[in-house]
């Protein structure tokens, strides 16, 4: 059975298309699409059809699994895994032409033994650590590079570095950034390894760090439509593309000093309109929300009252009228002139608006629009 309870997202395909369009009034890199972790929420394959048909041929993506799904609905496009590469697939990674960003030398050799064993090549690019602190090759590893630039059966095609702060307004830490990978860079291209392909920029250098654009862009966040940070990307034009909504499933009224929920942590303080919504915590509704986030109903705001179950949510709704049985709600998105996006939801939570979007679980179902 398909989506028997009303709760759903819905995926704006247009508005992903017009945000990957205006990426491109960015720049004149080629864009990857960052489509890690299901396209943040959206549908990886959804999305990936629409961008390919874009013109994107170049997807990234954090894991194997992740890549060969999109590599069996899209043979001809490639896809990178950006981060964690493990030895014991290398002959999968071959066999599929998965590129990888590789960080360690055992990597590399594994797919150099794997590449010469099946007659090909494997594509790899090289993740530098420029102050990241996560994995990449740094000084003290770059002796490891040289050696796997002679290893058989490798194309290196790229080389790449990630920015740990390119979101903020003082950009002086991403510049030192740039200027130790461009070092790098010039070091391999003195010892005759030319690699075609740099890269560095994720959404936050896209909009505000252009000289780091170098070959290629990651865009992952502004393609959804939501800003990087509070500091960057506020009032660009990106559109957000997913929204969350789900239709009241019961009404009650309770008396002044009854509680709702489990703990008994909201107790009325007036006679109150309590709307029960069929969504809970299992859906990615942080719990950390009750008694203190907000949806849209009838185009005005309702307070979460009272703790957030697995799969059921409160609302007070006293003060809205005409709301039924059946009145859709608006748990991220826009209803009349009132809006809360991911980016809201996050400020509530103390987190970012990626994770929300992340979170939003499996069980919810996508529905794709064109608007
Ligand atoms: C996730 C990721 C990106 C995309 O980041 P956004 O901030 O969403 O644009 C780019 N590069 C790497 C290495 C990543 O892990």
């Amino acid at each position: 059975m398909e989506n028997a309870r009303p709760v759903w997202t819905e995926v704006d395909l247009s508005a992903l298309k017009r945000n990957y369009e205006r990426i491109k009034t960015y720049t004149k890199s080629e864009i990857m699409p960052i489509v890690k972790a299901d396209a943040y929420g959206h549908g990886a394959i959804p999305v990936v059809k629409v961008l390919f048909e874009a013109g994107a041929r170049r997807f990234g993506v954090a894991l194997l699994e992740e890549a060969l799904e999109i590599k069996r609905s899209f043979p001809s496009a490639k896809v990178m895994t950006i981060g964690y590469m493990s030895t014991d697939f290398a002959r999968t990674i071959v066999e599929e032409d998965i590129i990888s960003g590789v960080y360690q030398y055992a990597q590399a050799e594994s797919l150099s033994r794997a590449a010469t064993d099946l007659g090909k090549n494997a594509t790899i690019h090289f993740k530098i650590d420029t102050g990241m602190g996560r994995i990449g090759f740094r000084k003290e590893t770059y002796e490891e590079i040289l050696q796997i630039a002679k290893l058989p059966n490798l194309y290196i095609e790229g080389i790449y570095t990630h920015f740990a702060n390119s979101d903020q307004l003082d950009l002086s830490f991403a510049r030192e950034q740039l200027k130790t990978f461009l070092n790098v860079c010039e070091r391999l291209q003195a010892q005759g390894i030319d690699i075609p392909i740099r890269h560095a920029a994720n959404s936050a250098a896209i909009l505000q760090f252009p000289e780091a654009h170098l070959d290629l862009v990651r865009p992952g966040i502004i393609l959804y439509g939501l800003p990087p940070s509070s500091q960057v990307g506020g009032n660009e034009g990106f559109e957000p593309v997913m929204t969350w909504k789900a239709k009241i499933a019961h009404i009650k009224e309770i008396q002044a000093g009854e509680t709702v929920s489990y703990g008994r942590t909201f107790r009325a303080a007036y006679p109150t309109r309590v709307a029960t919504l069929p969504v809970g915590y299992a859906d990615g509704l942080n719990r950390a929300l009750s008694n203190r986030g907000e949806m849209l109903v009838k185009g005005r705001r309702a307070a979460i009252i009272g703790r957030i179950c697995m799969d059921q949510t409160m609302l007070d709704i006293t003060r809205i009228h005409g709301v039924d049985v059946g009145t859709p709600v608006t748990l991220l998105g826009s209803d009349g002139y009132e809006r809360i996006d991911a980016t809201e939801m996050a400020k509530w939570l103390e987190t970012i608006n990626y994770e929300v979007l992340c979170d939003i679980s499996k069980r919810v179902p996508r529905v794709y629009i064109e608007k």
